[in-house]
């Protein structure tokens, strides 16, 4: 059976206080979840990274960085390596989210070496993809989602494949309000993981959560989560507080 997984993006919000304070919330609500091979992953900036990652230590919670750097130390001032998460006691690295391509030029080529060097160094990945509104109106939203998995996964040998979960992000459904319909988010994950299915063996595309992410609220996570092949949600504006992440993952 497949993993389900809801995972928070917090991405440049909450102070080190407002940290503390989400966290301790979230590990006190989850106590009261009955979670049921589900995962729940929450990702503060990487200053409040280590303080959420003793926090948690006993709590169900997983925590993950949101980007990472590919070198493994040297001279790239304002950077942070694998090991140096790790290092923290954090197990997982969000890449490839479209901020991280539209904002800082993130290519699939520096995605591939990112991922190359946190699975080296024993990390999981979240790996976000998906299309532009263009993408999507022009009817490109197929080859645009295969190209971006293709060219930054598919140099992975299977074993590698158990460190990965995919999340199908459509980038205009992230942060407007705007959802892909269910059946837009079900065609799509479908799609992938018979894409997945066609390069590796059935194993690896039936075991691979894949998540999807794009404007999950409390009263849409539902219908979105009752997809055959939707695993899970990678959460943004709704992860920032304890009341809507907690009924999202009870949702699941
Ligand atoms: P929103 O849930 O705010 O649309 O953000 C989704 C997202 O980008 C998660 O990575």
């Amino acid at each position: 059976m497949r993993t389900k997984i809801v995972a928070g993006n917090w991405k440049m919000n909450k102070t080190y206080k407002e940290t503390k304070a989400l966290v301790k919330e979230l590990n006190h609500a989850v106590k009261e979840l009955t979670l049921d091979n589900t995962r729940v992953i929450i990702s503060p900036t990487f200053v409040n990274l280590q303080k959420a990652s003793k926090m948690t230590k006993k709590s169900v919670i997983e925590v993950a960085a949101q980007n990472m750097h590919q070198e493994a130390s040297g001279a790239y001032t304002g950077e942070v390596s694998a090991q140096m998460i790790k290092g923290v006691y954090v197990d997982t690295v969000i890449l490839g989210h479209s901020e991280r391509r539209e904002y800082f030029g993130e290519s699939d080529s520096l995605l591939a070496a990112k991922v190359d060097a946190a699975l080296k160094n024993d990390l999981e990945v979240i790996f976000c993809f998906g299309e532009v509104l263009q993408d999507r109106k022009s009817g490109n939203h197929f080859k645009v989602v295969e190209s971006q998995i293709k060219n930054a996964l598919f140099h992975l040998d299977s074993n590698a494949w158990s460190k990965i979960i995919l999340a199908y992000e459509p980038v205009w459904a992230i942060g407007t309000g705007e959802t892909a319909s269910p059946d837009q988010a079900q065609e799509m994950h479908a799609f992938i993981r018979e894409l997945v299915a066609e390069r590796y063996l059935s194993d690896v595309s039936e075991e691979v959560s894949i998540l999807y992410g794009g404007s999950v609220k409390p009263g849409n996570a539902n219908e979105i989560f009752s997809k055959t092949d939707v695993d899970g949600g990678l959460i943004g504006g709704a992860a920032l507080n304890v009341d809507d992440f907690t009924a999202i993952i009870k949702a699941i």
